[in-house]
């Protein structure tokens, strides 16, 4: 008989990862469904880690010199038509206001009483309110670059929803440039990639494949997309931001004009990129175990919870005494430019307290009693390691390594990442063994397989189709770092000139 290995979070992953991720997103109290479809509620514990992101893009983005501004929640629906790659390419989710004010209606309810004569789409992303800005904004070429970026909500009406991951309402941040020539609007969504990778390798601690997107999964009305793309422990592909060179496309739709150097009028070239509140699902299905949540320190919602042992009440003044003085102690450290997160848990509820903080990922988990006091030591576990590694440390080495340990747990969770998915990456030249790779074994209940499969492709739509048809498997991106290769494509046979990343994605 094998033994029981008790986790926090059932389902465990292997068992069943939708519905695991659906628990450690309950358990760990980031986030709940709402009562209105599709929508959820983040709460405190998850709208902290989308704070920190938020104040990490935000000054990276300042530092490139954009800046903030604010538009409009309603598109009217002409401006939206503008441009009509993009209209066909949102129209399916579009949530359409059509009426406004309310009265009382015959049975006594509340019926809409006054039909708007145009109506507003609520903004599934903003180039045309924002274009329409813009073409007011330039005149001449004196004027540009215009660099604007916008922290606010979208909605996309979606049918099948998961909580951080796809959303009727989602957060985010769209920037949106105007640049007078085409070099300088390619350079800048470069730029604003760069920023994406930085922030999911440095600060989310998940390794991304940077690379460029095919025709039929670029940005509606795009010239090109960048991606950065991750891979979640259950294989799949996770597209966790992008940032699109739109042309003259948007310029054109929205007349962006300007009077040049020369004095004759053109068309701007702009751009626009975004990431969301989808990165946090993208940090849970990274690195989240079988027992919840585990956070990458440099975005923790908080760095660590100190939990005080009081066994008998005589022993409280001083326990509590001490959690305060140590916590003080640990508020006054900065962490990469911010406040150390410190928590106090004194709830008596016994093991539940170290589990629900284990649940949530807090990185350091404190426990503190007259014992440790009497030796002027602390007792330390590490949401990195399992839970019952837990050590005695000297209470005066604690506070002086915290950062230390945090450093390096953000590190190993990196490494911890990039194994995964080396481990998980194949190159296939054979087209039976890249239809094996895609395959479940149990057709009922997929187990997880698959991965990134770096694989010949013609170019062409039909193989692109015909895989996602076949597999539900896509091209995530051309990547960058791939060797110009000669090959054959893995679907039709004919000539290749590099490999793409194709992938099962969310
Ligand atoms: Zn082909």
């Amino acid at each position: 008989m094998g033994k029981q290995i008790k986790t926090a979070i059932t389902p465990t992953r292997a068992e069943d990862y939708p519905q695991w991720y659906q628990e450690v997103v309950k358990a760990s109290e980031m986030a709940e469904r709402s009562p209105v479809r599709g929508c959820m509620v983040i709460k405190p514990w998850g709208y902290s880690l989308w704070e920190n992101i938020v104040s990490i893009l935000d000054g990276m983005f300042k530092k490139t010199g954009i800046k903030n501004a604010y538009f409009p929640l309603f598109i009217p629906l002409s401006f939206f038509e503008k441009e009509a790659e993009h209209v066909e390419g949102f129209a399916k989710e579009c949530a359409v206001v059509t009426h406004y004010r309310l009265e009382k209606g015959a049975d006594g309810g509340l019926e809409p009483a006054g039909m708007l004569n145009e109506p507003l789409v609520v903004r599934p992303t903003s180039e045309t309110i924002i274009g329409d800005s813009f073409s007011r904004w330039v005149g001449s070429y004196r004027d540009l670059p215009i660099l604007i970026n916008q922290w606010g909500n979208v909605v996309r009406w979606e049918m099948r929803t998961r909580l951080f991951l796809r959303t009727s309402e989602f957060l985010w941040q769209e920037g949106h440039t105007a640049h007078a020539t085409e070099a300088e609007a390619a350079a800048r969504t470069s730029m604003m990639l760069d920023i994406y990778a930085r922030l999911a390798e440095e600060y989310l601690a998940m390794p991304v494949v940077r690379g460029r997107k095919t025709a039929a999964e670029r940005f509606p009305g795009a010239v090109d997309t960048l991606c950065i793309e991750a891979m979640m422990q259950d294989r799949k592909g996770l597209q966790a931001g992008t940032s699109h060179f739109l042309g003259q496309n948007f310029a054109k739709a929205s007349g962006i004009k300007f009077q040049s150097a020369e004095e004759s009028e053109e068309y701007a070239w702009t751009t626009s990129w975004g990431a969301s509140t989808r990165l946090i699902g993208g940090v849970i299905m990274t690195h989240g175990d079988d027992d919840g949540v585990v956070l990458p320190p440099r975005v923790a919602s908080s760095h660590v919870v100190l939990m005080p042992i009081i066994r008998k009440s005589e022993d409280r003044v001083k326990v509590m005494t001490s959690v305060e003085t140590l916590s003080n102690a640990l508020k006054n450290i900065t962490y990469h430019h911010h406040q150390l997160g410190v928590e106090i848990d004194d709830r008596d509820i016994g093991g539940a307290r170290g589990w629900d903080w284990i649940k949530k990922g807090i990185p350091i988990r404190v426990e503190i009693g007259p014992r440790d006091i009497a030796e002027n030591s602390v007792y330390v576990g590490r949401r990195d390691k399992e839970h019952m590694d837990k050590v005695s440390i000297n209470r005066d080495r604690f506070v002086g390594e915290v950062t230390n340990i945090l450093d390096e747990i953000q590190d190993i969770l990196f490494e911890r990442a990039l194994s995964f998915r080396n481990e998980h990456t194949v190159s296939i030249d054979e087209h039976t063994e890249f239809y094996d790779f895609f395959t479940p074994k149990n057709q009922e209940k997929p187990e997880i397989h698959g991965g990134f499969a770096y694989a010949h492709w013609c170019g062409e739509n039909a193989c692109e189709s015909k895989i996602k048809n076949d597999l539900g498997v896509t091209i995530r991106c051309i990547p960058f770092d791939a060797p110009p290769e000669k090959g054959r494509c893995i679907c039709c046979g004919n000539a290749s000139s590099g490999r793409v990343v194709f992938a099962k994605a969310y």
